[in-house]
């Protein structure tokens, strides 16, 4: 399919600045924030830099390097905060997926006994 990115999403102004966010890491190819309102107490929310609308966008037209450059900032961020009993990663991704902001990002959630969640 066709991705259509909408750079005027409210991640595409965090990585320019325009919004605040509480950076957990950064590298050349990926930010790791906060999420605004957390489910838990770990909720960190890990975003590709290049303007990529979701998980299938993102593994289809990234670089090697930019996924090479996301997936060691997960790896960072797993490091940081505090997931040493376990964490949750979750995609939504587009319409069935419930994805409400349209810049692909991976939720990182923990730091708490977490629910079971099917499938
Ligand atoms: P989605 O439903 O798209 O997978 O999740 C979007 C996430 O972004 C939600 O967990 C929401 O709390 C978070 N979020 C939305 N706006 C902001 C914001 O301006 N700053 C931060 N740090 N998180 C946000």
């Amino acid at each position: 399919m066709a991705f259509d990115y909408d750079s005027e999403n409210i991640f595409a102004k965090i990585l320019r600045g325009e919004i605040p966010n509480r950076t957990v890491y950064e590298n050349e190819h990926a930010l790791a924030f906060e999420d605004i309102r957390p489910q838990a107490p770990v909720h960190v929310l890990v975003i590709p830099k290049g303007p990529y609308m979701s998980l299938d966008h993102f593994a289809q037209e990234a670089s090697p390097e930019e996924q090479a450059g996301f997936f060691a900032a997960v790896g960072e961020v797993c490091r940081k905060v505090d997931v040493s009993h376990g964490f949750r990663a979750i995609a939504n991704a587009r319409l069935h997926g419930v994805q409400d902001v349209p810049h692909f990002h991976l939720h990182i959630i923990g730091g708490a006994q977490l629910g079971r969640m099917l499938p």
